[in-house]
């Protein structure tokens, strides 16, 4: 089971739950038992490092210059 991060809107707390995928959005808050819990990004689901690296090779083709690393000092 995954492991996911909540928010909890009345005590303003943060906690982590083992949930099922079925059960992710149908949990409370494991202090103050309110409902109003909104799930944060899980940690080990998100794909930062990829996406950064992804993101970091794209990002001179759409500075204009098509130098590819920012050496024409067009910058
Ligand atoms: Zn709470």
């Amino acid at each position: 089971m995954p492991l996911f991060e909540y928010y909890c809107a009345d005590c303003k707390s943060r906690f982590e739950l083992l949930v099922s995928h079925k059960h992710a959005d149908d949990v409370v808050c494991t202090k103050c038992h309110s409902e109003k819990v909104r799930r944060l990004l899980s940690v080990f689901a998100a794909p930062r490092g990829a996406g950064e690296d992804y993101s970091f090779d794209d990002a001179p083709a759409t500075g204009g210059c098509g130098c590819g690393g920012g050496s024409c000092g067009c910058h």
